[in-house]
C-alpha cells in the first residue's frame, strides 16, 4: 500500500477548492477551515472561553473520521490477501488508524465486548489468522481467530497506564 497514493487521491474529491495540485488542495482545507472560518472566531473570544470551543470543535471533527473509518472496515469485512504478510501489514494499518484516533476494536466475541486490537498471527492457517487481542482481567488474551478480516465495531481506547498514572490517587469522598 503506497500510503502518499491515499492523501493524493482524497482532498481532489472535495469540490470548489481553489487550489489546482492536490497539495494546494490540502493547502486549502485548512486555511478555509481553520485559518479562515475558526481562528477569527476563537480569538474573538476571552482566552478563558477558547479551550471548550476548541475542545467541541476536535470532538465534531473526529466524528466524521471514526464514521469513514467503521465505514470502511465494514467494507473490508471477508477479505483476504495472498499471504500471511499481506494480512499483517493490513491489519497493522487498521491497528495504526485505530490508534491515531484514539480507538480500539471491540471484541465481537459473544460475552465479551472488551477493547481490543486487531492483529494477524502466524498462528493456524498459511495465510494467518485475525484476532482480538486484549487485557482482560489483568491477562493477555485472544479471541476469534479467522482467515478473513472479520467484522467489528470501533469503541473508544481505554485509557493506557500513562493515563492512568497521572490521574489523582484518590478520588475526592465529598465528589
Ligand atoms: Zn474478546
Amino acid at each position: 500500500m503506497k500510503k502518499q497514493s491515499i492523501a493524493i487521491d482524497v482532498v481532489p474529491m472535495i469540490e470548489g477548492l481553489g487550489g489546482s495540485t492536490a497539495s494546494e488542495k490540502n493547502d486549502d482545507v485548512e486555511l478555509l477551515l481553520y485559518n479562515g472560518l475558526i481562528r477569527p472566531r476563537l480569538l474573538g473570544l476571552v482566552p478563558r472561553a477558547r479551550l471548550p470551543v476548541i475542545r467541541e470543535l476536535v470532538r465534531v471533527l473526529h466524528r466524521p473520521l471514526v464514521r469513514a473509518l467503521q465505514s470502511f472496515l465494514d467494507d473490508s469485512v471477508g477479505l483476504r490477501f495472498e499471504t500471511f504478510e499481506e494480512n499483517q501489514a493490513f491489519a497493522t494499518e487498521i491497528q495504526n488508524l485505530l490508534n491515531s484516533l484514539g480507538l480500539a476494536a471491540e471484541c465481537p466475541k459473544e460475552g465479551c465486548h472488551h477493547p481490543a486490537k486487531i492483529r494477524c498471527l502466524n498462528s493456524g492457517p498459511r495465510t494467518g489468522s485475525f484476532q482480538f487481542d486484549h487485557i482482560i482481567e489483568g491477562k493477555r488474551t485472544t479471541h476469534l481467530g479467522s482467515t478473513r478480516f472479520p467484522r467489528f465495531r470501533v469503541i473508544p481506547a481505554p485509557a493506557d497506564r500513562r493515563q492512568k498514572a497521572n490521574r489523582p490517587a484518590e478520588p475526592s469522598p465529598s465528589s
